[in-house]
């Protein structure tokens, strides 16, 4: 989704969920990543059951939590929700070495920000794929923390590497190979990867 598309579309999905909302409650969850403003948006109904409008004090109450649980979850792989077995079948554009806006995170290119215009860029390391289980497709993301452990590479050595190689070793840690995959399903037929390894196919 082109960055210009994500504000209208997270009010939609509000309004969708029947909420009203504030401005400043608003302007948060459009501030986060994607696929967090929709994990914020979905605990909404079961987390506020009683609320009409959506205020900056219920937002940050459920980041906070968020944020308690995630320091508490389990490293162990098998421990996160969804398991898929396939192969990545496409990388897409946007993945590897990438910069993001300094004040919303957002995808830039060229240090330049849709909202805030000219900003230094942050280095990130990202994927984007498509996921084949040999029945269904669908959009694997990967954070930096897990791309950097099966690419084998550190954001300091992609930025040394410089982005077209930094690709490169990205597809080839991907292609080819059978894959087991943990993690969360995201609205929208996303997942998002908390843990990858390749599975070891019998002949
Ligand atoms: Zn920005």
């Amino acid at each position: 989704m082109a960055p210009g598309n994500k504000s209208s579309g997270i009010l939609e999905k509000v309004l969708g969920y029947g909420y009203q909302i504030h401005p400043g409650a608003l302007k948060i969850i459009e501030s986060l990543e994607e696929e967090k403003a929709l994990e914020v948006l979905s605990s909404f109904p079961e987390k506020f059951p009683e609320v009409i409008v959506i205020e900056v004090g219920h937002v940050e109450k459920i980041l906070e939590e968020k944020a308690v649980k995630k320091a508490e979850e389990p490293k162990e792989f098998g421990e996160f929700g969804s398991k898929l077995n396939g192969r990545i079948t496409q990388i897409y554009d946007g993945s590897g070495l990438i910069q993001r806006c300094p004040k919303c995170n957002r995808w830039i290119i060229d240090n330049f920000c849709i909202v805030h215009s000219d900003v230094k860029g942050v280095w990130d390391l990202r994927i984007k794929a498509r996921f084949d289980d040999g029945k269904e497709q669908c959009t694997l993301i990967f954070k930096r923390d897990v791309t950097e452990k099966i690419v084998n590479i550190t954001l300091e050595e992609a930025k040394k590497l410089g982005e077209v190689a930094t690709l490169e070793r990205i597809r080839e840690a991907l292609f080819g190979k059978n894959f087991e995959i943990e993690g969360v399903k995201l609205k929208g037929g996303n997942f998002l990867v908390k843990d990858i390894r390749v599975r070891e196919v019998k002949s």
